[in-house]
C-alpha cells in the first residue's frame, strides 16, 4: 500500500479535501445517508488503505476537533477564535508532553512533524488518558482504537461486521461532532474500508506500507555510507544497488526474522475478525494428538 498522497496524485485528484474514491467533498462527508450512494471508481480500491498513515490521520483528526471543541467549527475564522483556538492547543500539547511525555504536533527539523506512527500508537493505547487530554469523547477514542488494531493486526477481517462497526463509529462521530467535517482519511476507512478489503486477495494487515516507510531510515544511512558522491546519477545508482541487495529474496531469509511481541487484541477487535480456518485445524489437531497419545498410554501400559 501506498500513502494519501500518492494515490491523490496518481488518480490526479488535485484537491486533497476530496475523497479520491466517491470524490465526496468536506460539506458531503458528514451526511452519512447518502455518502454510501455515490458513485464509486472502484479502480480505486487496488491502492489499498495505507493502514500505517491511517494510525497518524486518526491521531490528528481527533487532535484537530480537540483544539476547536470551544469554537466548534471547522473553519476558524476572526482573531478572536484564533487566539482561542491557539490557547487551546499550546493547552494540549503541554498536557500530552507532562502526562505521557509525548511532543505532538510540533515541527521536526528537516522534515514534517512529530505526529509519528508511533505517537499515534501510545495516543490509541491510553484511551482514558487520551480522552481526559484532548477532551474528546472516550467512546469515540476506543472505536478509533479497535479499527486501526483491526486493520493492522494481519489477520483476515469479517467485512460485513467491519462494515458496521465502521458505520457506528461514523454515526457515533456525526453524532457528537458533526460540526468538524470528517477528513478523507477517516472517511476512506469508515465508509470505503470494507469494500477495498473485499477487493484484496490478502488480508489488510498483511499490505501495510510500514514495510517501505521503515526503510527510509536505512536509506538515509546507504546514502550517507555506501555510496558516491559524484554526481546525483551516481549517488542514486548506489543507492538502488544496495537497496536491491539488501532486499533480494536469498540474502533476506538468511538474516535472522526480528522478534515481535504479539499484540493482544481485545474482544471487540476479535468479534471484527474472521473465523480463522487453520485455528480450528489447529484445534482439532490437538484434539486427535490428545487422542493418539493417551491410546499410545494405554499401548505402552
Ligand atoms: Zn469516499
Amino acid at each position: 500500500m501506498v500513502d494519501g498522497k500518492v494515490c491523490n496524485s496518481v488518480t490526479s485528484n488535485k484537491n486533497t479535501q476530496v475523497c479520491y474514491i466517491c470524490k465526496a467533498g468536506p460539506k458531503q462527508m458528514n451526511d452519512l445517508l447518502t455518502i454510501k450512494q455515490r458513485p464509486i471508481n472502484t479502480y480505486t480500491y487496488s491502492f489499498g488503505l495505507s493502514t500505517l498513515h491511517a494510525y497518524i490521520r486518526f491521531f490528528e483528526c481527533l487532535l484537530h476537533i480537540s483544539y476547536r471543541l470551544e469554537i466548534k467549527h471547522w473553519q476558524i475564522r476572526g482573531e478572536q477564535n484564533k487566539a482561542k483556538m491557539a490557547l487551546k492547543k499550546q493547552e494540549v500539547i503541554d498536557q500530552f508532553r507532562r502526562k505521557m511525555g509525548l511532543l505532538v504536533d510540533m515541527p521536526k527539523q528537516g522534515f514534517g512533524n512529530t505526529n509519528d506512527g508511533n505517537t499515534a500508537r501510545r495516543f490509541f493505547e491510553n484511551t482514558a488518558l487520551s480522552s481526559e487530554i484532548t477532551g474528546i469523547d472516550e467512546r469515540l477514542i476506543k472505536r478509533f482504537s479497535n479499527i486501526l488494531c483491526a486493520l493492522s493486526c494481519g489477520y483476515a477481517l469479517n467485512e460485513d461486521a467491519f462494515d458496521s462497526y465502521a458505520m457506528e463509529t461514523a454515526s457515533l462521530y456525526v453524532q457528537l461532532y458533526g460540526w468538524y467535517f470528517m477528513p478523507t482519511s477517516v472517511h476512506k476507512i469508515l465508509v470505503h474500508g470494507a469494500s477495498v478489503m473485499r477487493s484484496l486477495l490478502l488480508p489488510i494487515g498483511q499490505l501495510s506500507e510500514d514495510v517501505q516507510e521503515a526503510r527510509h531510515k536505512e536509506v538515509r544511512w546507504y546514502r550517507e555510507h555506501s555510496t558516491m558522491k559524484m554526481s546525483r546519477k551516481c549517488t542514486n545508482t548506489d543507492l538502488i544497488h544496495i537497496l536491491l541487495i539488501s532486499s533480494d529474496p536469498l540474502i533476506s531469509s538468511i538474516r535472522p526474522l526480528p522478534v515481535k511481541k504479539p499484540t493482544k487484541l481485545g474482544t471487540e477487535v476479535y468479534s471484527l475478525l474472521k473465523i480463522p480456518e487453520e485455528s480450528i485445524c489447529i484445534t482439532k489437531r490437538t484434539q486427535f494428538s490428545q487422542d493418539t497419545d493417551s491410546d499410545s498410554e494405554i499401548n505402552s501400559d
